[in-house]
């Protein structure tokens, strides 16, 4: 008797178990993007281009969240939020990426499961139309966490993911943004008489055009995905952040989800988007806090430009960046707002 007792207890509090995860709690829905961060001021911005942005950004968040909105999972939010401004030519992401010193463009992209911890990325690949895609299959059709070049594209292919010619890619804004960083290199080439350190020229006017999207689901789940063409006039095959999880894009649903945007070299040597979650994990500081800490302090003292977004599972959210202007948003139950400058 003591013993049945004693097992419908049991019975009892897993089936409570159960009801509490599985519940919807759509009250806390949320969706956060960016799409990059960097010199982004009223000064070097026209309506119009202001108009566009504006329109795009919203765009990407009503698809993302209409899922979120039908019981969609966080990861589905955050691959098809993405995909949006990758098809986009605005940003730095898929179409409208950024040109290679050889004149290509190479994409990296990543995503992470908050529920399952598992992640998947792709680098330097120039013919995967939507590389966030590419990066879930990586996650979900391989045993393995990231792909690069050839191999990444021929696994896309047999994957059945959209191929196309890399000239697909290609934007007259982007290849001007190259020729103007070439033509400043060789002016500081012929001054230093080729000594010199061309870091800053690699960096400066770089407008940090990635996207990026956290989302938190109705079932408790959070995800992370972030794409990018890189910085203009990468050389040698140059990975950055993005892909690297831990330092441009990760999610836990125990502390939080992260996309970064900014100089990559920095972010991976700070593991920025680990950090933010370790702070939250050992030290119990809230998003707020823990973003800050890094992007605000770490990251300006290390000299790395840039910022993120993230989410947390209760739906808190958070968007520091320290660079001029990101381009970012977020959307929850019945509020939405898309802002560009730091005022
Ligand atoms: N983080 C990206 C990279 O370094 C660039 C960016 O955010 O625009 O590749």
């Amino acid at each position: 008797m003591k013993k049945t007792l004693y097992f419908l207890c049991l019975l009892l509090l897993a089936g409570h178990i159960t009801v509490a995860q599985t519940k919807p709690d759509y009250s806390r829905i949320t969706l956060v993007i960016h799409g990059g961060a960097g010199t982004i001021t009223r000064d070097n911005m026209t309506p119009e281009k202001e108009k566009a942005y504006t329109a795009q950004l919203n765009e990407a968040l009503k698809t993302g969240f209409a899922i979120l909105e039908k019981g969609g999972s966080s990861l589905d939010a955050v691959e098809a939020t993405v995909r949006v401004m990758e098809d986009s030519p605005l940003f730095n992401a898929g179409k409208g990426a950024v040109f290679t010193n050889e004149g290509k463009n190479e994409l990296d992209a990543a995503i992470m499961d908050g529920k399952t911890l598992k992640a998947g990325a792709v680098a330097s690949v120039t013919t995967i139309k939507n590389p966030v895609s590419a990066a879930r299959a990586v996650m979900e059709q391989s045993e393995h966490v990231m792909l690069i070049g050839a191999g990444a594209e021929q696994f896309a292919k047999e994957k059945g993911l959209e191929i196309v010619n890399p000239s697909y890619f290609r934007t007259e804004t982007r290849y001007r943004q190259l020729q103007e960083i070439r033509d400043r290199e060789k002016t500081k080439l012929d001054h230093d008489g080729g000594s010199g350190s061309n870091e800053h020229i690699f960096t400066e006017g770089h407008k940090f055009g990635t996207v990026g999207a956290v989302a938190l689901d109705a079932y408790g789940n959070v995800a992370a995905a972030t794409s990018t063409g890189g910085m203009t006039n990468k050389r040698y095959g140059r990975v950055g952040d993005v892909p690297i999880i831990g330092a441009g894009t990760y999610a836990d649903n125990n502390t939080c989800a992260v996309s970064a945007t900014g100089h990559g070299e920095y972010f991976i040597r700070s593991v920025v988007a680990h950090d933010i979650a370790s702070l939250m994990d050992y030290k119990g500081m809230s998003l707020q806090e823990a973003a800050d800490e890094v992007v605000m302090k770490k990251l300006v003292k290390r000299g790395g430009e840039g910022g993120v977004i993230a989410v947390d599972r209760h739906g808190n959210i958070a968007m520091p960046f320290n660079s001029a202007g990101m381009y970012r948003g977020y959307i929850k139950k019945g509020k939405s707002e898309v802002a560009i400058y730091k005022d």
